[in-house]
C-alpha cells in the first residue's frame, strides 16, 4: 500500500516504524559488540567483516551501504581526521585514536542508519571533548525533532550546542530522511534557523547526524574518491540515529547498548571524567 506523503515525504505509519526500530535495534546491538573490538592493532577491515557478518547473522538483514552508490565495504570507517566514507582496510587502529563507524541496515524492506564515534585505546583531551560535544549536538537535534517544528529546528540545535566550543560544524554533509531506501528526502542540515525549513509531522523518519571538525568546516575527498576528510586534517566525530518524529516526540530508532552507557559524558565544555584520558 502506498505510503502517504509530505512535499515528497513518505509519512511513515506506526507498523512501518516497528519494523525500522527492528533495524535500528541490529545496529545498536552492532556497536555493543563493536565497541571492545575497537582496539590498537585492529584493521579496519577487521571491524567492516565483524559487522557484515553480525548484520547478516540476523533473519534478512543485509548492510545497506554495501554497494550503495558503489561503495565497497559495509560499514563506513573514518579514523581521526576521516569525516566520513571511509573505506575498510588493512590500516590498522593506533592508541589515541578516534574512529567514527557508520553502518546501514535493511530487513524487511526497511532501513535504519547510525553512527557512533568511538575511543582508540586512551585519548587526548580534545579527542574527547569533541566527541562529547558532537554527541550532546546530536542529543539536542533529535530533541527538537517533533510534530509542529521544522526541519531548521534541528540544524539550530546543532548550532546552539556547538556554539562557544571552539569547534566546527561541517555544513556540506547532511542528514536525511529513513525509510524503504537509506537516503530519502528531505536533506537535514546540521545548520539551521527555528522556524524555518519543511514543517515536521508525525510518521516522518529522519537520520539526524552531527559532524563536527576541530578546526576548519571545509572538507576534501581523498584520491579513492570516498573518503571525506576535513581540509585543515583536524579531528572530526560523527553521531548519528534514526529518529521517528511521532505525536508524542521524537523516538530514536537506533539507541540503546552503547549510547545508554553512563560513562560517557555528555557535558561539550567541560573535559569528561568519563573517557580515559592520555
Ligand atoms: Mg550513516
Ligand atoms: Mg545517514
Amino acid at each position: 500500500m502506498p505510503g502517504k506523503r509530505a512535499a515528497g515525504v513518505h509519512l511513515k505509519s506506526k507498523a512501518e516504524i516497528e519494523a525500522m526500530g527492528r533495524s535500528g535495534a541490529i545496529i545498536a546491538a552492532l556497536f555493543a559488540e563493536l565497541q571492545p573490538r575497537v582496539a590498537p592493532g585492529v584493521t579496519t577491515t577487521a571491524l567492516n567483516r565483524f559487522a557484515d557478518t553480525f548484520v547478516r547473522s540476523h533473519r534478512g538483514a543485509v548492510p545497506a551501504f554495501k554497494g550503495l552508490y558503489g561503495f565497497p565495504g559495509s560499514a563506513c570507517i573514518s579514523i581521526n581526521e576521516e569525516v566520513v566514507h571511509g573505506i575498510p582496510s588493512r590500516r590498522s587502529l593506533k592508541e589515541g585514536d578516534i574512529v567514527s563507524i557508520d553502518v546501514g541496515v535493511k530487513q524487511g524492506g526497511w532501513c535504519a542508519d547510525s553512527a557512533f564515534t568511538f575511543p582508540v585505546g586512551e585519548i587526548g583531551a580534545e579527542a574527547a571533548h569533541i566527541m562529547n560535544v558532537t554527541r550532546k549536538a546530536l542529543r539536542a537535534a533529535v530533541a527538537a525533532a517533533r510534530p509542529g517544528h521544522h526541519v531548521g529546528d534541528i540544524g539550530a540545535a546543532v548550532v546552539e550546542t556547538v556554539r562557544g566550543t571552539g569547534l566546527a560544524i561541517i555544513r556540506d554533509l547532511v542528514g536525511h530522511g529513513v525509510g524503504r531506501a537509506i537516503h530519502e528526502e528531505p536533506q537535514v542540515s546540521n545548520i539551521g534557523r527555528r522556524g524555518f525549513g519543511m514543517p515536521l509531522r508525525e510518521g516522518m523518519v529522519l537520520a539526524i547526524e552531527p559532524m563536527l571538525a576541530m578546526g576548519t568546516e571545509r572538507i576534501a575527498t581523498l584520491e579513492d574518491r570516498w573518503t571525506v576528510i576535513t581540509a585543515d586534517r583536524s579531528l572530526s566525530a560523527h553521531f548519528e540515529h534514526t529518529v521517528a518524529v511521532t505525536a508524542d516526540g521524537p523516538r530514536v530508532l537506533t539507541g540503546g547498548g552503547i549510547w545508554d552507557e553512563p560513562e560517557w559524558s555528555m557535558e561539550p565544555t567541560a573535559l569528561p571524567q568519563d573517557v580515559r584520558m592520555r
